[in-house]
């Protein structure tokens, strides 16, 4: 890009619009409220705009998990070749008492860097702060395995599937950057597969496929995140199709992440599926208690919160469905308790987690839970509510009360009720069996988390 946004005249406060405008799309509005909108502009001095944060911590929160959206937000509003300086102050005390741009000058090159960088990696997800628990350990250790050696492992490609905010992006991410700062090759892509499908046709569109290929088919390690998406796009898989077949046949090492087991990938072609399934299909399920308390406490220490043992109790107990709440926790307790200077009490907590209820459980219903047990065991949703006591009807009868357990936040009582009015013993008495059974039954462990993720998918 030759020509850049202060030749025409920009200043530094339509250029921070501009880059808001785009960040306020990329990012969820909580994040952006919280540590974006308080961010001042103060000059735009050739290619470098300077922009005030209220403190140090704000700083380095916004380097270590936003630099990426923020530089991808710079340089599709004012081109390529900007820079940030961050200077930290508030309004009635001049900025200049605390530069942060006075620190070695690497900080600031850091952000500039990780816009140019090709790999579209995130530095901030590694193996070191994934925290390793029995729903991701064989997962963890696979992709792992594959850092030394890339494409020289019978896990080529592997194939990590699971929920949503369970871990897949971070690991795909974990892999590539150890791969680089190993420095075992530096010719690793990232990238979703949207983005894959859009590269895809914008190359037919512009008469340009040969460059798609070239960037697909020239990497040693491509990580493609979220290949679900490519479910009923049939030109795209076929195009993914022939890379896959040319890397893998030239040994490169392929990473895929997908939200459920490639059997389940309805509309694949079956070439594909089962070319998906060639090297290592690994599953990230949801943390259980000790993982969702161990994730708590590193992200506590990690970002400098106080977190009394109470709390932390408090916040695994009932935040279940995945990572990314349990994270999103921690960020309202964090700027609840920075911004405000609340002290991290139970009942900030408890605030906390009525408004991640709000946010994510609430979707789903006990009668969308029938609903969909119902069409799972292809029997009419009545039946399940019905007094039948026919094996396979109390057999989904008590998938759905344990499923109502673990998804809704309703009583023992108030479930009873919705099936048909029985009493709360009798739905304790479902998921003790549905635990068990889970526990010893491949197949039923099976089938409650495909209905999980069906539930999971509807309520989004
Ligand atoms: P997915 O791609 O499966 O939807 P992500 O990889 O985006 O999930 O994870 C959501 C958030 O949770 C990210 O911030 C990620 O760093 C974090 N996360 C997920 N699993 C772990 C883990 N085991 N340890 C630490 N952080 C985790
Ligand atoms: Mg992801």
């Amino acid at each position: 890009m030759t020509d850049t946004a202060s030749q025409h005249g920009m200043d530094h406060i339509l250029a921070w619009q501009l880059i808001t405008e785009i960040l306020k799309k990329d990012l969820p509005k909580e994040s952006y409220l919280t540590w974006f909108r308080i961010i001042k502009p103060l000059s735009l001095e050739g290619e470098i705009l300077s922009l005030q944060v209220p403190s140090r911590f704000y700083f380095d929160w916004i380097e270590s998990h936003y630099s990426k959206h923020l530089k991808r937000a710079i340089s599709s509003s004012l081109g390529e070749g900007y820079e940030i300086s961050f200077i930290v102050g508030t309004d009635d005390k001049m900025p200049d008492s605390d530069k942060v741009a006075e620190k070695p000058p690497r900080r600031r090159e850091i952000l500039h860097k990780t816009s140019t960088f090709s790999t579209n990696l995130c530095p901030q997800y590694s193996f070191d702060n994934f925290v390793e628990g029995d729903c991701n350990r064989f997962a963890r250790a696979a992709a792992a395995s594959i850092v030394e050696r890339p494409g020289k492992t019978p896990f080529n490609p592997l194939l990590l599937y699971g929920g949503s905010g369970l871990g897949k992006t971070h690991l795909l991410h974990a892999i590539g950057n150890s791969i680089v700062e190993r420095g075992i090759t530096n010719k690793v892509l990232y990238v979703t597969s949207e983005e894959f499908t859009s590269d895809f046709i914008k190359g037919i569109q512009s008469g340009t496929s040969a460059s798609f290929n070239k960037t697909y088919r020239n990497v040693d390690v491509l990580l493609l995140d979220d290949v679900h998406f490519f479910m009923a796009k049939e030109k795209t898989q076929e195009e993914f199709f022939h890379t896959f077949n040319s890397l893998h046949y030239a040994a490169k090492q392929l990473v895929f992440s997908s939200d459920r087991p490639p059997r389940e990938l309805e509309g694949f072609d079956i070439r594909l599926m089962s070319r998906l399934q060639w090297g290592l299909v690994s599953e990230l399920r949801t943390p259980e208690y000790e993982t969702r308390l161990a994730i708590l406490k590193k992200r506590a220490l990690e970002t400098n919160i106080e977190l009394p043992d109470d709390v932390a109790h408090l916040l695994a107990t009932h935040i279940r469905d995945n990572v990314r709440s349990l994270n999103g926790a921690l960020i309202q307790i964090l700027a609840q308790s920075s911004l405000i200077k609340r002290e991290v009490t139970l009942e900030l907590a408890r605030e906390v987690i009525k408004n991640s209820a709000n946010r994510t459980t609430q979707s789903v219903s006990v009668e969308r839970i029938v609903e969909v047990t119902a069409r799972e065991f292809d029997i009419p949703s009545d039946l399940i509510r019905s007094k039948t006591r026919k094996k396979n009807v109390s057999h989904a009868r008590q998938v759905s009360m344990y499923l109502s357990t673990e998804l809704t936040k309703l009583t023992l009582k108030a479930i009873g009720l919705h099936f048909g009015g029985r009493d709360h013993a009798t739905v304790i008495h479902a998921r003790e069996i549905i635990r068990e059974l889970m526990k010893s039954d491949p197949e039923e462990a099976d089938l409650v988390e495909r209905l999980q993720r069906k539930l999971d998918l509807n309520g989004a």
